[in-house]
């Protein structure tokens, strides 16, 4: 990897793209209008993009449908759009320090964590959906007699994928590629606070041959361009990761147009629960810190909620504390740097509040605090934990999307269950222990649509990502995501 000097002088070079891609290139917004992107690490400007709105989804799902009905990529064989997506997996590769940059620099992410995770896992989702393709068979129904139903998998139309800023590449990627692998048309909606690295994935897609109007990105704000997309007659899916706020308006915006379906991957609250039969408390500890402060707090999956069996309480808190001091905000351009600034002063000032309410609720601060922020310095916060946590204190049943960690303790299994399930959210659960029975047993009961044991966060471009309950609906990752992209069609012929 590069040093932190090379990543500066990368950084110095770097030209910013500002425009809307649709149908091929690179345009204004309609209304003329730009947004500021920031850098949440120095508060510079970084690019004025445009502000896309209600007149730009006109253009760009005018232009996405026609490319849709003429067949130009609807139609293609599997076998070239794959080779297509291959190409461009490729070049996303070739340019990978510019795509690290480019999150790293509009986000606040740790230039390790672009280079580690968000990079390989992007290349990788394209280049896997990309092989899926040209080996998926349609089926026969066992109907018998003289009849023959055909049953196959149709790609829908115009796919409207909105998307967060905390992983701006890497969620984009989980939507746009098994959509357009399944043959449909894309607009993607990129987070106003992040839309860099997507603009120039365009760019990149044109190279690799997707036609024109097949790949669009409309950057904009959510409640204009975002509400337009949803709104709109000619767009017949939403594929959103995002709050679970925004995913019920979503469905409201469904309904009161053309009953689009509406796929979600929302948010968070999720619960760590350690045993006092885990293995390696030390472990436990570290796997816990890393769940709670990796990507400054900003990840849906955040094990947030963290419930320790009493007995083994002092032990584990003196680890936890220590396997946070790890964890220290600085320039996420540092290679060294593993919790770079919050995304905006919006979300410190978000983590800012839930400190001050978990106080005010009685919740007992034992490392980090509020953050010093000083203006022009970035908006850095810090690893913070408190002890004393109840469920129904807000900042234990609220998302708060920031490096805050709440602690409280159970005494049985039953009890543990219980308090990890009493929440709105059911997106991911860690528990540690080195009982098999009860790994089994808890995660069975756990409400949650992933559950890690003896480890945190890990994943596959093979194995599905999403929630239940109010973190959402649908899968991303896998095989199982093409189901969100195609229509099931079956045709019956009397022989
Ligand atoms: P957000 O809901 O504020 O915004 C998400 C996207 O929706 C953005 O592109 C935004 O512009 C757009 N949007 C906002 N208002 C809209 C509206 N009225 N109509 C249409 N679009 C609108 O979420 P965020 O702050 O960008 O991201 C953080 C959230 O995302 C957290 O809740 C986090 O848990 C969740 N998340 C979930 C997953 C997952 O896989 N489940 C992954 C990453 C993030």
């Amino acid at each position: 990897m590069n040093s932190y000097e090379q990543w500066k002088t990368l950084a110095a070079s770097l030209s910013f793209p500002s425009q809307a891609y649709i149908n091929g290139q690179y345009v204004d917004a309609v209304n003329g209008d730009t947004f500021d992107c920031i850098n949440p690490a120095t508060e510079a400007l970084l690019s004025q993009v445009a502000s896309c709105d209600s007149a730009d989804v006109e253009v760009a799902v005018a232009a996405a449908k026609k490319a849709f009905k003429s067949g130009v990529w609807s139609a293609m064989a599997p076998r070239e759009r794959k080779n297509i997506m291959l190409k461009w997996a490729q070049l996303i590769e070739q340019h990978k320090d510019e795509f690290a940059l480019l999150d790293t620099l509009d986000m606040g992410k740790s230039i390790s964590e672009m280079v580690g995770i968000d990079i390989p896992d992007s290349i990788d989702c394209f280049r896997w959906t990309a092989e899926g393709i040209d080996k998926l068979y349609g089926e026969i129904a066992p109907t018998g007699g003289s009849n023959l139903a055909l049953i196959s998998h149709e790609p829908i139309g115009v796919i409207a994928a909105i998307t967060p800023w905390n992983y701006p590449l890497m969620m984009a990627s989980w939507k746009v590629a098994p959509a357009l692998a399944a043959g449909n048309s894309v607009i993607l909606k990129p987070s106003e606070k992040s839309p860099l690295s997507v603009l120039r994935l365009a760019e990149l897609a044109t190279q690799a041959g997707v036609p024109d109007g097949v790949f669009n990105v409309l950057p904009g704000y959510g409640h204009t361009a975002g509400k337009a997309l949803a709104l709109h007659n000619d767009v017949q899916v939403i594929a959103f990761t995002g709050s679970s706020r925004v995913a019920g308006l979503l469905m409201e915006y469904a309904g009161q147009s053309n009953l689009k379906r509406v796929w979600i991957e929302a948010g968070g609250k999720s619960p760590c629960l350690v045993f006092a039969d885990c293995e390696d408390i030390a472990a436990a500890a570290k796997g816990a810190a890393a769940s709670i402060f990796t990507n400054q707090g900003e990840v849906c999956i955040a094990c947030s909620r963290l419930y320790v069996q009493s007995s083994i309480k002092d032990e584990f808190m003196a680890a936890l504390i220590d396997a946070a001091k790890g964890y220290v905000a600085g320039d996420p351009l540092n290679p060294a740097t593993n919790m770079g600034p919050m995304v905006d002063k919006a979300q410190l000032e978000t983590v800012a509040r839930f400190i001050n309410s978990a106080q005010a609720d009685g919740a007992t601060l034992v490392y980090g605090g509020l953050p010093e922020y000083q203006e022009g310095q970035g908006f850095f916060a810090k690893p913070t934990i408190f002890t004393d946590a109840k469920n129904h204190m807000e900042f234990v049943q609220e998302e708060i999307f920031g490096p805050v960690l709440a602690v409280a303790t159970f005494d049985t299994e039953e009890e543990a269950v219980a308090l990890a399930n009493d929440s709105k959210y059911g997106l991911g659960a860690a528990l540690w222990t080195s009982n098999l029975s009860r790994a089994h047993r808890v995660s069975r009961q756990l409400e949650s649509g992933m559950v890690w044991v003896n480890t945190w966060g890990d994943g596959d471009t093979t194995v599905p990502f999403g929630g239940v309950k109010a973190s959402g609906n649908g899968r991303d990752k896998s095989l199982h995501a093409m189901e969100k992209y195609t229509e099931i069609k079956n045709v019956w012929i009397r022989l």
